[in-house]
């Protein structure tokens, strides 16, 4: 009898150039990188720069420099989400041949008075059966069927998209993708097997499985880590300030990643060099430790 080789872990980091990389992205790309790594897989980086209105100039390059200077080491080339535009709106004419896509002229004024879920505006379904206008978005068709996923961490997470979402933008007004598909058709590309991101992308999951079974694509396993917040509960992100990770003190730094962790590096290991602290993380790490945390606070 044939086995079948299972796939080859292929992990990856996403980062959109909108600002350096701040300690909590920081600590999704270490933990990304020790889960390719401890499954002998592949790391792949790829910079999600579809969206130049958010672009801060210079943050790609500062991104991938703070990266190589806290010595994580990825496989192959960089990849740039801007040069698969032509998968993207394949994927895009596909939906809409077949139906499942629509364009859409509703504006943020048009929907303010719409209910509002976990994620925002829950589309009222307004041009589902047509529309005429020149500048339109792409929305895709949700039903009230059951779209679930089993994340390592979280548990079972299940979303009714119709009626908690409703139809979702896949291409806005600006003729832009929207992060949703693309990230879809970037992962299917890149045969990412396993995506480790931070729970604040959670609820987004579902509406990328939904993309995912549209497009026959496959489903990867999630791990959603715990967002770093401040002491007061706001997720650590360029809008509350967080600042831009240390270029000094790399080692004291990536060891306060591994304590967000929750890996319990002993206390002397910011002391030695940077490549004896991978190699502890790598023999040592266990992503488990995260089962069910939803949030760490960054004390320093
Ligand atoms: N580019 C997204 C971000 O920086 C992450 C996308 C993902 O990991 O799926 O927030």
């Amino acid at each position: 009898m044939q086995t079948r080789e299972p796939a080859r872990y292929i992990g990856r980091f996403a980062p959109s150039p909108t600002g350096p990389l701040h300690f909590g992205s920081l600590v999704a790309a270490v933990a990304s990188y020790l889960q390719a790594r401890t499954n002998n897989g592949l790391w792949l980086l790829r910079i999600e720069d579809i969206d130049p209105p958010r672009e801060q100039p210079g943050a790609t390059d500062e991104i991938i420099r703070s990266l190589e200077h806290y010595g994580f080491e990825w496989d192959g080339e960089i990849i740039f989400q801007s040069t698969n535009s032509t998968a993207h709106e394949s994927a895009l004419v596909a939906l809409i041949e077949g139906n499942r896509a629509y364009p859409c002229r509703c504006s943020r004024r048009n929907l303010e008075n719409a209910t509002r879920g976990a994620m925002g505006i829950i589309y009222p379904g307004t041009c589902r059966d047509g529309c005429d206008a020149d500048e339109v978005a792409i929305r895709v068709r949700t039903n009230e069927s059951d779209i679930s996923f089993d994340d390592a961490l979280q548990g079972r997470v299940s979303q009714r998209l119709e009626s908690e979402s409703g139809d979702f933008v896949i291409r806005r007004r600006d003729g832009l993708i929207a992060y949703h598909l693309a990230v879809v058709v970037d992962d299917e590309i890149q045969g990412v097997t396993e995506v480790v991101r931070g729970i604040d992308l959670m609820n987004s999951t579902p509406r990328q499985v939904w993309l995912q079974q549209l497009l026959e694509f496959r489903t990867p396993a999630y791990v959603h880590i715990p967002v770093i917040t401040h002491a007061n509960g706001d997720k650590l992100s360029k809008l509350t300030g967080a600042p831009g990770i240390s270029g000094d003190d790399v080692e004291q730094t990536l060891v306060e990643a591994l304590l967000a962790l929750r890996q319990r590096p002993p206390s002397e290991l910011a002391q030695v060099p940077l490549e004896e602290i991978w190699s502890w993380a790598i023999k040592n790490w266990q992503v488990g430790k995260l089962f069910g945390c939803k949030t760490v606070v960054k004390t320093s």
